[in-house]
């Protein structure tokens, strides 16, 4: 039977939980531009004031720069409403550019990776029981990871948990593509199919909600993602829905999508009857 649905899965907090990892990489690529910063791997009590400020960042290196405003004792609410102001003083500060960053934090997890691939792979745990739902998803040919993350990290997480997803099914960084702009062209290669992507940033959802050519996705907001309450308050004034990690693994098939014909399961509105 040909496929009806298409997933369209962001992958950090919504496949991997991969916050203190990032947090890690990080502060080591902090640690080589700000020399007052230790080597040392950082406490438990700054990564966990770090998976706080987590739902900040957009895209991985912006953990460097997170990093260094909590080193500076900046508080997390603070980083939390005012990361674009503070972000761009330190780039001012540092003369050094968004570009130069994003290089520096891939070259530091290569390092890792090098250093250790188990050590770096343990780091990235997948959220309980999506590896087995992305097998199936996998197998029934259902979906696409869209991320801000490099590639080569997504297909190698994905590798080690016995998943196979060819690498034209992974559209990250490398692509320097907006996740609207992918999203645009999945649907004029799938037009039959009834999109549905599954985000925990709600500022990447609203500006999906926002674009016309994209009215017809169904937008699935991972409350288990890297969110805050804010977010989950603001996200219910959206036609969003907000979905659990369990309605995620029980919606997300082929047999899924037959429960829900059937009334079962988690409802989802679909906001318009999807055409080209
Ligand atoms: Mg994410």
């Amino acid at each position: 039977m040909e496929p009806t649905i298409l997933y369209a899965l962001d992958f950090d907090g919504v496949i991997c939980d991969s916050a203190v990892e990032t947090g890690m990489t990080g502060w080591k690529a902090a640690a080589q531009l700000w020399h007052d910063m230790p080597k040392a791997i950082p406490s438990t009590i700054l990564i966990d004031r770090f998976r706080q400020v987590r739902p900040i960042i957009e895209t991985g290196y912006e953990a460097i720069l997170a990093m260094r405003l909590l080193h500076q004792d900046m508080s997390v609410e603070t980083i939390l409403n005012d990361f674009f102001t503070q972000k761009q003083a330190l780039l001012d500060q540092t003369d050094t550019t968004e570009d130069d960053l994003k290089k520096r934090f891939g070259a530091v997890r290569d390092a890792w990776i090098e250093d250790s691939l188990d050590d770096w792979i343990a780091m990235n745990p997948l959220f309980p029981n999506v590896a087995e739902k992305l097998k199936t998803l996998t197998e029934q040919d259902l979906c696409y990871i869209v991320t801000t993350k490099q590639e080569r990290f997504v297909a190698s997480i994905l590798k080690a948990n016995g998943i196979t997803l060819s690498a034209d099914k992974i559209f990250g960084l490398d692509r320097n593509k907006s996740k609207e702009t992918v999203l645009t062209g999945l649907m004029a290669q799938y037009p039959q199919r009834t999109f549905y992507f599954v985000e925990d940033r709600l500022p990447t959802l609203l500006k999906v909600l926002a674009n016309d050519r994209l009215a017809n996705v169904n937008l699935l907001f991972a409350s288990w993602g890297y969110n805050t309450a804010d977010d989950k308050q603001q996200a219910l004034r959206h036609p969003i829905k907000i979905i659990s990690l369990k309605d995620f693994i029980l919606i997300v098939d082929q047999n899924s999508a037959h429960h829900l014909a059937l009334g079962e399961g988690p409802k989802l509105e679909v906001r318009k009857v999807y055409k080209l």
